[in-house]
C-alpha cells in the first residue's frame, strides 16, 4: 500500500558542499497524483480553473483544497479525500527552524 511520505534530500554540489534541501514526496493514491499533478488546457493557474482541487506546495510539503473564490485561498488538508491517508506533516516550520537562515534567498518571506 502506498502511504503518504516525505523526504527530505540534501543537494550537494560536487565538492560535497551543500547547496540547498528539497522535499521528495510520494503521494498517497493515484487520485492524489492526479490531482496534484493536475493541468488544464485552457487555466494555466490551477486557481482559475475550477476543476482543479488541489493545490500543493513542495516546499512546504502542504496540501490545500483550493477554495474557488476568486483569490488564491485554500483549506489545509490532514487527509487524503480520496483514500483517508493522513498526509505527510506541513515542513513550513522547519523550513524557518532549521533550514531558514536570515537573508536566504531560498525561503520565501510572507
Ligand atoms: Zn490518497
Ligand atoms: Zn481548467
Amino acid at each position: 500500500m502506498v502511504s503518504g511520505e516525505a523526504w527530505l534530500i540534501r543537494i550537494v554540489d560536487l565538492c560535497g558542499s551543500s547547496v540547498g534541501e528539497v522535499f521528495v514526496v510520494e503521494h498517497c493514491c493515484e487520485s492524489m497524483v492526479r490531482h496534484v499533478g493536475w493541468e488544464c488546457g485552457l487555466h494555466a493557474d490551477p486557481f482559475a480553473c475550477p476543476d482543479a482541487l488541489i493545490s500543493f506546495d513542495e516546499r512546504f510539503v502542504e496540501y490545500g483544497l483550493i477554495i474557488h473564490d476568486g483569490g488564491t485561498s485554500t483549506i489545509g488538508m490532514s487527509f487524503c479525500p480520496w483514500c483517508g491517508t493522513r498526509l505527510p506533516e506541513s515542513q513550513r516550520d522547519r523550513w524557518f527552524d532549521e533550514l531558514g537562515e536570515p537573508g536566504s534567498e531560498d525561503v520565501p518571506v510572507e
